[in-house]
């Protein structure tokens, strides 16, 4: 049966490939004994997950009425599994036979089953057993209380198959550990287009289609799958008139793609001979190679973080300086910014199952990144010692993320200072006059840019926190990504606000956030001001293209029109007559 599944456009391309289902803990769930005082509450606690899941099937049922009815007679299936007593009942004699946590008691019970299913011959029927895995994953999701938290497990060899991960949701440590993976694309059920898990398949070029709600309900592991990501797209089972297509238009892009690596040597130099600095943003060291590779001028972003999310505890001063320095070694001599760690939210060095309750509450507006550091002094030292030893080896800047207040600024200050003397006192060299930059990323910071003008060096433009923080949107809830609109009138009000007054004082001023990296985008920065933009390496080509195609002293007073008005559709009319 082939069905078309709609979700958020967040990296394009096309991917044509297996199924490859990740699975919630693979019901890798722990056995615990407990005790018997507690097996009633245990048993309370599984009824209410059933009912909990039987409530979110019923109301997935409600929001797919309009759809296929395979999509329905799915769901009707699953929960007739659900409500079937060896699922709903069985367990909880288990719970209380061996005193287990209920977790352990449906896997148990799901393994007899899926044991039993698999004994039949009747193909239909034996496969009924990946819906008692479903169905038993998702109950065992409410039970963790973390509903639909993917962990993730490569397959041990791929074997160059186009692989397609299927998963409810995958964390920014989920899609790093399987960046080396080849994998042909991934799709989620859950995330926003500017989360780190959308801007990490971005970066890795390859499509991937977020927030499809119930994909992970509803394909099976090995169903051939079609992801458009520049659609938002995925088909399961596509016929072999759409897979030939689909096979057409991929080779397509791919000579597209060929055409624009042709401008790697080329200087991204407007019409009217203005010049503009192309950087990239990398995670990891090894990715100097794509930098360096797509032309790109140097590095504007290194989210260090990355490189150790998920490891349980803050990396040493040598392994960070082991890390940078691979990073810097490999600049053949291009400037490298990098960010100290934004840490908190999203990205986070503890295992995602074992960060505790009050981290999930409002967490992008909680202790996280520069805060994060400030309140840990000891190992905001060691990276900033890691860094400035980096510093004689290549052309370093340090840029400090989600600063809001002056007093940030200050206390950063001074902790770059003391870590200088103590180099000093050791005798370490490092780049006495290395430049440190803020991030403006908060409304209130793009506000009152004048006091990182007074106190930094460089700005670069986040935008992708600006926009959450400026339009209140969660930018990793697919529910609310509707609303996230790089050109909402305020937003842009911001964006000429900072750079118009960086640039009265001569402070350099770069873009790292995503729309830096959009194509549709670059004639309105370029109108703006903005002459340094930071992207992921793949869409340096792009963003290259257009700028040699566009004339600065005819963009501007477009653009100045365009900061002049509030209504949406009027600006979205100026910006294609700007992109005409
Ligand atoms: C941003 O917020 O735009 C940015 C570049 O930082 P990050 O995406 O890592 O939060
Ligand atoms: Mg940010």
């Amino acid at each position: 049966m082939s069905f078309t599944l709609h979700g958020l456009a967040v990296s394009s391309g096309i991917a044509i490939g297996q199924a490859h289902l990740i699975s919630q803990a693979t019901l890798e769930v722990s056995h615990l004994v407990i005790t018997p005082r507690m097996v009633e509450k245990e048993v309370t606690r599984f009824e209410s997950a059933v009912t909990q899941v039987r409530n979110e099937f019923q109301s997935m049922k409600i929001g797919m009425e309009n759809s296929p009815t395979d999509i329905g007679a799915f769901i009707d299936l699953h929960l007739m599994i659900l409500a079937d007593p060896e699922l709903s009942e069985v367990p909880k004699q288990i719970i209380r036979e061996r005193r287990c946590n209920a977790e352990w008691a449906i896997v148990q019970q799901m393994e007899v089953l899926v044991a039993q299913f698999e004994k039949i011959d009747d193909i239909y029927l034996r496969e009924r057993s990946y819906d008692v895995r479903q169905v038993v994953e998702r109950v065992v999701r409410e039970l963790v209380g973390r509903p639909g938290h993917a962990a993730v497990k490569v397959p041990k060899s791929t074997k160059g198959e186009a692989l397609i991960v299927v998963a409810h949701d995958l964390s920014p440590s989920d899609v790093m550990a399987f960046k080396d993976q080849h994998f042909a694309s991934f799709v989620t059920d859950v995330g926003g287009a500017t989360s780190h898990t959308a801007i990490l398949a971005r970066g890795m070029g390859i499509p991937a289609v977020l927030g499809l709600h119930n994909a992970r309900q509803l394909i099976r592991d090995k169903e051939t799958l079609i992801v458009d990501g520049s659609r938002g797209v995925l088909i399961v089972n596509p016929d072999a008139r759409v897979i030939e297509e689909y096979t057409l238009k991929k080779s397509q892009l791919e000579i597209e793609r060929a055409k624009l690596k042709l401008l790697k040597t080329a200087r991204a130099t407007t019409l009217d001979r203005v010049k503009v600095d192309l950087l990239a943003n990398i995670e990891e060291p090894s990715d100097v190679a794509a930098m360096l590779e797509s032309g790109a001028d140097g590095v504007g972003l290194f989210r260090t973080e990355f490189i150790f999310l998920g490891r349980g505890d803050m990396p040493s001063e040598e392994e960070q300086f082991e890390a940078y320095r691979k990073a810097v070694k490999g600049m053949q001599g291009r400037p490298i910014t990098i960010r100290t760690f934004d840490l908190g939210n999203d990205k986070n060095l503890q295992p995602e199952d074992t960060l505790g309750e009050r981290q999930r509450d409002n967490p992008a507006l909680g202790l996280r990144s520069i805060r994060l550091s400030l309140a840990d002094p000891k190992s905001f030292l060691a990276q900033l010692r890691a860094i400035l030893r980096v510093s004689k080896l290549g052309k370093v800047k340090i840029l400090i993320p989600m600063l809001s207040h002056a007093i940030q600024i200050d206390q950063t200050l001074a902790l770059l200072e003391q870590a200088k003397s103590s180099l000093r006192g050791e005798k370490i060299t490092f780049d006495e006059s290395i430049e440190i930059g803020g991030m403006i990323e908060v409304p209130a910071a793009a506000l009152a840019v004048g006091m990182f003008l007074r106190r930094l060096n460089f700005l670069s433009i986040g935008t992708n926190d600006l926009i959450q923080y400026t339009l209140a949107i969660d930018r990793t809830d697919e529910q609310v990504s509707n609303l996230y609109d790089p050109l909402h009138p305020a937003i842009l009000m911001l964006l000429a606000h900072v750079i118009s007054t960086a640039e009265k004082v001569h402070m350099p001023v770069s873009m790292c956030g995503e729309m830096a990296g959009d194509p549709n985008l670059t004639r309105l920065l370029l109108g703006m001001g903005l002459r340094q933009f930071s992207m992921y390496p793949a869409q340096i080509p792009a963003v290259k293209q257009r700028i040699k195609q566009s004339d600065i002293s005819e963009v501007t007073p477009i653009v100045r029109r365009i900061l002049r008005l509030e209504e949406p559709a009027k600006i979205q009319e100026q910006i294609e007559r700007l992109n005409m």
